[in-house]
């Protein structure tokens, strides 16, 4: 398949850290038929890159956003302290260093925006860094 390169470029603040280079290193550029250069990936890689990069559905994320809302409000009946600054601090520093953290300062993985998430009482990463 063919993908322009302006279009990976347009959604490169979507994606994580290291998209377009990813993308670059997963195919080959060409010349497409109307002077545009094109990236052709195989249909593997185009796979490969869509899992690593693209944000969960939008249903998969509003399922993830309900499960947030309600463990974070579960964690504040049962009495649980808020998180700290410095925790939140903490956690928000890990993200900033991780491969699906955007631009846009969320993250790939659940589509949360960060800032909020990393400061709720049950929030964890999704992949277990924090
Ligand atoms: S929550 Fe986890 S996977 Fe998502 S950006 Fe932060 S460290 Fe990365």
């Amino acid at each position: 398949m063919r993908i322009a390169l302006e279009a990976i470029r347009a959604v490169a603040a979507q994606r994580g850290a290291g998209y377009v280079e990813a993308c670059l290193a997963a195919g080959k550029v060409v010349m497409g038929e109307d002077g545009r250069e094109m990236l052709e990936l195989t249909a593997a890689a185009y796979e490969d890159l869509r899992a690593r990069f693209s944000p969960p559905s939008i249903a998969g994320q509003a399922a993830g956003l309900a499960r947030a809302v309600m463990g974070e409000a579960g964690a504040m009946l049962a009495g649980r302290e808020p998180v700290s600054a410095e925790e939140k601090a903490r956690r928000l520093a890990i993200c900033e260093g991780c491969e699906f953290f955007t631009a846009q300062r969320r993250c790939t993985k659940c589509g949360c925006f960060m800032d909020v998430k990393a400061g709720w009482r049950a929030a964890r990463c999704p992949v277990g860094k924090w």
